[in-house]
C-alpha cells in the first residue's frame, strides 16, 4: 500500500464523523430540547477537526499538532460523554472526565518532547487515549440496564477503547516499524479501519438513544392530558385493560367515573380560560387525593375516570364522599369565591371476570343516575356477586406504561 491509499483509507474516518455530526445537528435543529444531540454532534464535529489537521492539515511532528488534535479529541470525548449521561439521567462527573481530558492533552505533549521514534509515539498516544477510554466508559458503568439503546452505547464504548488498547499493541509485537513507513503498514490500514467501525457503532448507537428518547417524550406526551397531567383516555384505557387481562379477580377492583356539574354554565359565565382553570386544578386534585396504585384519566371534556385495584363498592363510595366533600371547598382564582363547583359521581365494582368494557358502561350508568337525580351525588352500580375481597396494602409492580398494580392481583 503506498501513502496515497492509507491517506484515502484514512479519509473514511472524518467523512463517517462528519455524517454523524450532521445527523445529530438535525436531531438537535428539528428539537432543541434535546441537549443530548448537541453535544454528540459537537463531539464528532471535534473528531472531524482533529482528525483532519492531525493527518492533512497541520505538520504531522510537531508540538502544535500534538496540542492540537489532543486537544480536539479530548474536548470531543468529554462532550460526548457528557451527553450520554444526560441522555440516561445521570450526573456527569464533571471533575473526572475533565481531568482526564486536560491530563492527556499534558500526556500527549510529554509523548511527543520525548525522543522516542515517530511510530513509537503515536502508539503510546493511542494506547493512551483508549485508557482514558476505559476510565471514561467506567463513569457509565451499568447504563445497559436502562434499556437496549444503552446497552448498545457501552457495547461501542467498549470497541473504541478496546480500538486503541489491544490493537495498538498488538501491531506493537507484530509489525513494528518507524519513520514514514509507518504510515504503510498494517497496523495503521487496521487502526483506520477499526476506528471507522468504532465511529460508526458509536454514532450508530447514539442516534438510537436520541431516536428512542424523542418516541418516549412522544409517547409521554400522547399518554397525558396536556390540562390536567392525567392519563388520557387511549391511556387510561390501555392500562385499564392491562390490568383486567392480569387480575385474578380475587382481589376487588371498582371503577368511579366523575362529571363536573354544569360545568357549560361555568364556560358560558365564566369563559373558556376559567373553564380550563377548573378542569386542570381538578384533574391534580384528583390525582393527589388517590393512592399510586389507582389510575387516574381524563376521558374527555370535564369528565375523568378513576380505577381503583383493591377496593370494593364501599371503599370506592368513601373515596368518592372525600372526594365530593373536598371538591365542594375548592376554589378557583377565575371563580367568585363564593361559587362552588359539583360534581357527581358513578361506580361500579368488577366481578371477578368482569372485563373493563363492561365495567365502564355499568358506571356511566350510575353516573347517569347520579345527574338525573339532582347531581353532586355518588350512585353505585349494584355490587357484583362474585365480587373480590378489599385489600389495603400490598407490594406494587410496575406496569409497562409506569403506572403499578398490586402484585397479589395478577394472575399468574
Ligand atoms: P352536567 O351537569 O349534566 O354534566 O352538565 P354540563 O354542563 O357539565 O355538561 P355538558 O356535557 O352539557 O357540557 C360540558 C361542557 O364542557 C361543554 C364543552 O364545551 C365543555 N368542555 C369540554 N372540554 C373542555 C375543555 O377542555 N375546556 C373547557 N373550558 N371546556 C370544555
Ligand atoms: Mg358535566
Ligand atoms: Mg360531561
Amino acid at each position: 500500500m503506498n501513502l496515497d491509499q492509507a491517506a484515502v483509507i484514512g479519509l473514511t474516518v472524518p467523512v463517517v464523523a462528519g455524517c454523524m455530526c450532521a445527523i445529530f445537528l438535525s436531531f438537535w435543529y428539528y428539537n432543541r430540547e434535546d441537549r443530548s444531540a448537541l453535544r454528540f454532534a459537537t463531539a464528532f464535529f471535534l473528531a472531524v477537526t482533529g482528525f483532519s489537521a492531525n493527518h492533512y492539515i497541520l505538520d504531522k511532528d510537531t508540538l502544535a499538532n500534538a496540542i492540537f488534535h489532543n486537544a480536539c479529541y479530548s474536548g470531543g470525548l468529554y462532550l460526548l460523554l457528557d451527553g450520554i449521561h444526560l441522555a440516561f439521567s445521570r450526573k456527569t462527573p464533571v471533575g473526572t472526565l475533565g481531568t482526564i481530558g486536560i491530563g492527556s492533552v499534558i500526556a500527549a505533549v510529554i509523548i511527543q518532547l520525548s525522543p522516542a521514534d515517530l511510530g513509537q509515539r503515536v502508539l503510546w498516544i493511542n494506547t493512551l487515549q483508549g485508557c482514558m477510554l476505559l476510565v471514561a466508559t467506567a463513569s457509565l458503568w451499568g447504563i445497559w440496564r436502562s434499556n437496549w439503546t444503552g446497552t448498545a452505547t457501552y457495547a461501542a464504548l467498549i470497541l473504541c477503547a478496546i480500538n486503541m488498547v489491544v490493537v495498538a499493541p498488538y501491531n506493537i509485537v507484530n509489525s513494528f516499524v518507524s519513520g514514514d513507513v509507518f504510515f504503510q503498514t498494517a497496523y495503521w490500514a487496521t487502526m483506520n479501519m477499526v476506528t471507522t467501525l468504532s465511529v460508526t457503532a458509536m454514532g450508530g448507537a447514539l442516534v438510537a438513544v436520541c431516536v428512542m428518547q424523542r418516541l418516549a417524550d412522544l409517547r409521554e406526551d400522547a399518554d397525558h392530558d396536556y390540562l390536567t397531567g392525567l392519563k388520557t383516555r387511549r391511556a387510561f384505557e390501555e392500562a385499564a385493560r392491562y390490568y383486567c387481562d392480569a387480575r385474578s379477580g380475587e382481589v376487588a377492583a371498582t371503577l368511579i367515573i366523575i362529571d363536573i356539574d354544569h360545568f357549560k354554565t361555568i364556560n358560558d359565565e365564566h369563559g373558556h380560560v376559567a373553564g380550563d382553570q377548573v378542569i386542570g386544578r381538578i384533574g391534580a386534585f384528583l390525582n393527589a387525593q388517590t393512592r399510586s396504585s389507582d389510575v387516574a384519566g381524563r376521558m374527555g371534556g370535564e369528565e375523568f375516570c378513576l380505577l381503583l385495584p383493591g377496593t370494593d363498592t364501599a371503599g370506592a363510595r368513601q373515596l368518592a364522599a372525600r372526594l365530593r366533600a373536598k371538591l365542594s371547598n375548592l376554589t378557583f382564582d377565575a371563580l367568585p369565591e363564593t361559587l362552588r363547583v359539583t360534581a357527581s359521581f358513578g361506580i361500579a365494582e368488577f366481578g371477578r371476570r368482569t372485563a373493563f368494557a363492561d365495567a365502564y358502561p355499568m358506571a356511566d350508568a350510575a353516573l347517569y343516575s347520579a345527574k338525573t337525580r339532582g347531581r353532586d351525588r355518588i350512585v353505585c352500580a349494584p355490587a357484583p356477586e362474585d365480587a373480590g375481597r378489599p385489600i389495603r396494602r400490598e407490594r406494587f409492580k410496575a406496569l409497562p406504561d409506569g403506572s403499578r398494580v398490586p402484585v397479589g392481583q395478577l394472575a399468574s
